[in-house]
């Protein structure tokens, strides 16, 4: 029962004991509750998708007479339900991994030739807006190669995702007076609303999704993305207008700690 508190009162050792003890207790309960609630969102997340699936299968095979373009959607639709399901499923494991306390590999990292392996993996998946590097500058950092690859496909897709066709989207690598890396993404897209703006870090979170041309989202591409950056002791900042678009400012450190937490 996470719920009982030790009493001791007084300025004496035992009081301070169970004053530490009740405080550990706290933030157990708060840890405990949160992933309480993130499995709850995250059963709720699958089965939309599911139930989509099902339905189309279904129908399917109950209505052997559909016509061929009913049955062509029915099967077009659970497909793509199957790839946002799959989509989930490797965000949360991404997410699991982050709160087991899964170390970062450490090494030197060419973070300008991960910034262009991303770049080229990123104009694979536009659809009609103009991607630009600029500037990249070499810079040569300590952290994860493959973590900070996952970080500017996920800010790239982003992007993508909520740019109109026809738009601009920059991606920026500038070395820092620290030796570190400033990473930019920038576009011309939708834009985040102001009330937004505080949320979108969190777990699930989606500013309206009328806005994406793309209504595969799954509301936890930036919490995997800021555990990637804290991870690396660096910061990430987001600067955006409704209708002017998205800026996306990471700094990493020239070294990440290489302490798990
Ligand atoms: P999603 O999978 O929905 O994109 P994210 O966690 O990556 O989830 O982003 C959370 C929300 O932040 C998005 O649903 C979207 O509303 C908003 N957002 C993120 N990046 C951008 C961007 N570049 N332009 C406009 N809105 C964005």
């Amino acid at each position: 029962d996470l719920s009982r508190r030790v009493q001791a009162a007084g300025r004496d050792e035992l009081a301070m004991l169970a004053a530490t003890f009740n405080q550990m207790l706290d933030s157990i309960e708060t840890a405990y509750r949160l992933q309480q609630r993130f499995v709850a969102d995250a059963s709720h997340e699958l089965r939309a998708p599911l139930t989509a699936i099902l339905g189309n299968l279904d129908l399917l095979r109950r209505r052997p007479d559909l016509p061929p373009e009913e049955q062509a959607q029915a099967l077009a639709e659970a497909r793509r339900e199957a790839e946002r399901l799959s989509r989930l499923v490797a965000d949360l494991l991404a997410l699991a991994r982050a709160d087991a306390g899964v170390p970062l590999a450490i090494q030197p990292v060419d973070v300008d030739a991960v910034v262009l392996e991303a770049f080229q993996e990123a104009r694979g998946l536009a659809r009609g807006q103009e991607l630009v590097l600029d500037p990249l500058e070499p810079v040569r950092i300590r952290g994860d190669a493959d973590r900070i690859k996952q970080l500017l496909l996920i800010l790239l897709d982003n992007a993508i995702k909520y740019t109109p066709a026809g738009g601009r989207i920059t991606l920026g690598l500038r070395a820092g007076p620290d030796g570190g890396a400033t990473l930019t993404v920038a576009d011309t897209g939708v834009g985040i609303p102001p009330a937004d703006l505080p949320h979108v870090f969190e777990r699930f979170y989606r500013a309206d999704p009328a806005r994406s041309r793309d209504p595969g989202g799954t509301g936890l591409g930036l919490s995997i993305a800021r555990w990637i950056v804290d991870r690396h002791g660096g910061s990430i900042a987001i600067d955006s207008a409704p209708g002017r678009g998205t800026t996306v400012t990471v700094r990493l450190p020239a070294e990440a700690p290489s302490a798990a937490g």
